[in-house]
């Protein structure tokens, strides 16, 4: 039996205890405090929190058995978690990044045969041990930023042999990384140029070939979709995302992030877990997506990095909607690890309060992938997954901005940094 881990006197313990669903409206601002507070932990689970005078009352005798880490004058939060990834890819695009300053659209180098085809091309021609290294190396930083659990997307192979690669290397790390990564499907990423004009002919090699295969070796848990004029209409995303549903994937859209397109009103209708990006999302979107409880996953450091306007994240809290957010790592539009930098731009760009940008960013996050019973919060009976940042409150974790706090990181109670 390994050695309990005592964590105490931290100056917060932000615990995000509580409740059952996706946090909505008021509930985002909940996030459990504690001060002086103090977690105790044995066999990678959390056995019990409080304040540390309730914990030494309970614990207290046994303190010499246990590792203890004093945490006077720090904040102590649930290991972060990200939603939203594409962290299996082959490549870099640094050069468009230049190209996009100096004028050019996503969809003119799009267009171009940059972007995305020329991520797909790269992750094709990359082998597995090259995929992995990289993926690896961005899984590292992502710890090193305190998230200790992330979803990963495929869709940068949108032929069945890449896809599957890169789920098998998801699958891998997942086994290997401390990181948790949760798979998503996401053959429908955009339309292969070899398919231009024969549209049809890839949602069809989707439904009928990419998902059986993808769930007949049980590599992802959620399916997702680019809903977006010039890339797959509400109708063809209804199609493969109900396909999914059927080999029992969880419906997930990258909806209205470029034009306002139906695709928060799909994402109700279809009963997603998520809708993600919802930049250009309609009123109308944004109401039934509180109705149907659908998560939205709002991805600011994309706006940003796009020069975008950011997602309307204070009117979707105030209007009902849980919402959550994310890095969206990838290599066009977002190449970051850094969840704190997207909490901090949650408030600046979002008006999200500091404390609604921590609730997004653990809790519901955890809903938008399935994980909220092992992992977003800390409680009795949840994985030890715990960052220590050196700062005093969470306010400073948010307003010290662009800055990595993280002083530690205990993934299922063992100290990964
Ligand atoms: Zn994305």
């Amino acid at each position: 039996m390994r050695r309990p881990l005592w964590i105490k006197n931290a100056a917060q313990l932000v615990t995000v205890a509580g409740g059952k669903g996706p946090r909505s409206g008021p509930e985002m601002s909940d996030l459990g405090l504690i001060e002086d507070g103090s977690v105790w932990i044995e066999n990678g689970k959390i056995k019990a929190v409080g304040t540390t005078a309730e914990m030494n009352a309970q614990f207290g005798e046994w303190e010499e058995d246990a590792d203890v880490i004093e945490a006077y004058g720090k904040l102590v939060t649930p290991g972060l978690v990200d939603p939203h990834t594409h962290f299996v890819y082959g490549g870099s695009r640094e050069k468009e990044f230049e190209m996009r300053l100096e004028g050019a659209s996503y969809m003119d180098i799009m267009n171009a045969g940059g972007g995305i085809h020329a991520t797909a091309r790269m992750t094709r021609e990359s082998t597995e041990e090259e995929l992995y290294g990289q993926a690896e190396r961005r899984l590292d930083s992502f710890l090193r930023h305190g998230v200790t659990t992330v979803e990963g997307k495929s869709g940068y192979g949108m032929d069945l042999e890449t896809e599957l690669k890169q789920l098998h290397i998801m699958k891998q790390l997942n086994e290997r990384h401390p990181v948790d990564i949760v798979p998503t499907f996401m053959g429908a990423h955009a339309i292969p140029p070899e398919y231009k004009g024969r549209e049809e002919e890839f949602v069809s090699l989707i439904i009928d070939e990419m998902i059986p295969a993808v769930t007949s070796e049980k590599l992802a848990v959620f399916n997702d979709v680019f809903c977006e004029i010039g890339v797959y209409t509400p109708e063809q995303s209804r199609r493969i995302l109900e396909a999914g549903r059927r080999h029992g994937l969880i419906p997930k859209i990258h909806a209205d992030e470029i034009e306002p397109y139906g695709g928060a009103e799909l994402a109700a209708e279809v009963g997603a877990i998520s809708a993600e990006h919802l930049l250009k999302a309609s009123d109308e979107g944004i109401r039934k997506m509180a109705e149907a409880g659908v998560i939205a996953c709002l991805l600011p450091a994309t706006a940003l990095y796009l020069r975008e306007k950011a997602a309307r994240g204070r009117e979707m809290i105030d209007a009902g909607v849980p919402v959550t957010i994310s890095t969206d790592c990838n290599p066009g539009s977002s190449p970051t690890t850094s969840m704190p930098l997207v909490m901090n731009l949650a408030c600046i760009s979002m008006r999200m309060s500091p404390a609604e940008a921590l609730v997004a960013a653990t809790i519901n996050a955890a809903h938008a992938i399935g994980v909220q019973d092992k992992a977003g919060s800390i409680e009795p009976g949840k994985q030890a997954d715990l960052v220590l940042w050196n700062v005093k409150n969470y306010q400073e974790l948010q307003y010290l901005f662009g800055v990595n706090h993280v002083g530690a990181v205990w993934k299922k109670g063992e100290k990964v940094i």
